[in-house]
């Protein structure tokens, strides 16, 4: 199995670091353009959410997290959380997520997809200015069980090209989610030799399949207070889960949940024939042939 000596690689070359340890300002962590935002407004709310620790991950040789799929990093402790958002940027639903991790001093990680990076970047931007950590979630979007391998490489390397020129052309935070949650082994061999970081999840709230806010709300929660700890999975694209951030991230604190803001210790580059592919995508009018209905819609995992 290739996939498993790029994680017994990953293994032996892994190190997760605590960075700090301040409870509502984290520091903007070294190295990572797409995470060294300066440091935002002072955090106003003395009941806030806040940072409990910040990690660095080494993610060379490209380690696994989340124990839905990868078992060897078992680096929360309890009641320790990481959120995670993927499918944005989305106008309207990103930047409710971002306001209300805004009141409450608190990080996440985000995994944008390509084509959203390439349509809504101001809001891509607003995700980076704020600290946040952003990977990547490939172009479009597909199940890239069901391509070929160099479609499946072409779909995650435009990912993190469009990303990439999103944010002025910046190298991206090293940690890649897969569509659907679907690792094909090869593909997970190659995102290994890029030394990214693979982003599965321990809490899937599949909250994309629900309308009303009190429902990703008590999703949530009911996982966490069976697992304890965890990389919760959820969709600022989504308009459900935007509308319950606020309250979420209320409850979660109230509930003693402490957030882990998880960094990468050296960002990726793209590769410069993506750059190129993408920006001839972009510019050739991807405005006006953006979907009236969105083009993406997660039907299951992710
Ligand atoms: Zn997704």
């Amino acid at each position: 199995m290739r996939s498993a000596s790029a994680i017994a690689l990953a293994i032996s070359m892994l190190a997760v670091t605590t960075a700090s340890a301040q409870n509502t300002q984290a520091p903007a962590p070294a190295g990572s353009a797409a995470t060294a935002a300066p440091a935002t407004a002072k955090c106003d709310n003395p009941n806030a959410l806040g940072v409990s620790r910040v990690v660095e991950i080494d993610t060379t040789g490209g380690p696994g997290f989340g124990f839905e799929h990868f078992k060897a990093y078992d680096f929360l402790r309890d009641h320790e959380i990481v959120l995670t958002f993927d499918d944005g940027p989305w106008p309207g639903h990103t930047p409710a997520v971002l306001k209300a991790l805004a009141d409450q001093c608190t990080k996440a990680v985000f995994f944008p997809i390509g084509k959203h990076a390439g349509w809504h970047p101001e809001i891509l931007k607003q995700v980076a200015a704020a600290g946040h950590t952003i990977g990547t979630h490939t172009w479009s979007h597909k199940d890239l069980s069901k391509l070929t391998e160099q479609e499946g490489k072409d779909e995650i390397e435009k990912g993190i090209a469009a990303v990439s020129i999103a944010l002025g052309n910046q190298p991206v935070g090293s940690f890649f989610r897969f569509p659907a949650l679907k690792h094909p082994p090869e593909l997970v061999k190659y995102v290994g030799e890029r030394n990214i970081g693979i982003f599965s999840t321990d809490m899937d709230s599949f909250d994309f399949k629900m309308r009303k806010p009190e429902q990703v709300i008590a999703s949530v929660m009911k996982k966490l207070e069976k697992h304890g700890k965890g990389i919760i999975l959820m969709h600022d694209f989504q308009q459900a889960t935007a509308h319950a951030a606020p309250e979420l991230l209320k409850k979660l604190k109230d509930a003693g949940y402490k957030v882990v803001q998880v960094v990468g210790k050296t960002p990726v580059e793209p590769k410069k024939e993506y750059v190129d592919i993408v920006l001839k995508e972009m510019g050739g009018g991807l405005e006006t042939a953006r979907p009236i209905s969105s083009v993406i819609k997660t039907i299951s995992g992710n």
